[in-house]
């Protein structure tokens, strides 16, 4: 769970540093059923454990961190705990959000979980909120709605979509909302630039059945409980 060696979580249990229940477990070679309420019951170096493996991490996003391992710059890992990226397994995003997107981001490491979600089998509805530099022309909806647009680069047409206008917008900006099923790169960019607009801001607020809390603010992140990630299905 990426606290440290073995070797190392020996002496910190020899000092009396790993508790059950309140008493100090010294030898570290006792074995432990891993339930989900161990984080209640066991503490490490005084602070409760962290969770056990089956984790789901719900984030909201915020602008110009990338979804990934590897890139340099800010990661959307960089918000939780240092040690957990040096879990086993290690903690994955869902799918991905690009860095200039912002809202919905499941991250966990439950690599069953992940590929029921991602599955193209299960067409999860992913809902995102674009803030476009044009105004819609109007047939944008029916074209998206009809499917068969095929993205630049891509042989495959898309299948069907659903837009919803939501401009004018207050502060005069050209909304919509568009529902997909898909999960392809730069999709929802993509499909606006395909019909010449241009996304300027965008926001996932749903996915599958799963809405974005209003009081988990960007940058926020809790863990989900088993019931909210049904939701998703
Ligand atoms: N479509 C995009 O263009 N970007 C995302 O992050 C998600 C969907």
């Amino acid at each position: 769970m990426g606290y440290g060696s073995r070797t190392e979580m020996a002496r910190l249990g020899k000092l009396g540093g790993i508790t059950l229940d309140g008493s100090e477990i010294r030898d570290v070679s006792v074995r432990i059923p891993i339930t989900p309420d161990l984080p209640s019951r066991m503490q490490v170096d005084g602070q409760p454990l962290d969770p056990v493996p089956g984790l789901v991490i719900l984030l909201n996003k915020p602008l110009g961190m990338t979804c990934s391992h590897k890139e340099d710059g800010e990661l959307v890992y960089d918000v939780l705990p240092e040690r957990w990226r040096r879990r086993d397994p290690a903690i994955s995003t869902i799918g991905r959000l690009d860095k200039a997107t912002t809202g919905l981001l499941l991250l966990t490491d439950d690599g069953d979980l992940l590929h029921r979600v991602i599955s193209p089998k299960r067409h999860v509805a992913k809902v995102y909120v674009a803030t476009l530099a044009r105004p819609l022309v109007g047939t944008e909806g029916d074209l998206f709605a009809a499917g068969g647009l095929v993205l630049e680069g891509e042989a495959k047409p898309l299948a069907p979509a659903t837009l919803e206008v939501l401009s004018p917008a207050p502060d005069g900006r050209h909304r919509a909302r568009l529902t997909v099923t898909e999960g392809r790169y730069h999709m929802v960019r993509r499909m606006f630039a395909a019909v010449g607009n241009h996304v300027e801001a965008l926001h996932r607020e749903r996915l599958g059945g799963l809405t974005l809390p209003d009081d988990l603010a960007t940058g926020e992140w809790r863990l989900m409980t088993p019931e909210e990630i049904e939701q998703i299905f």
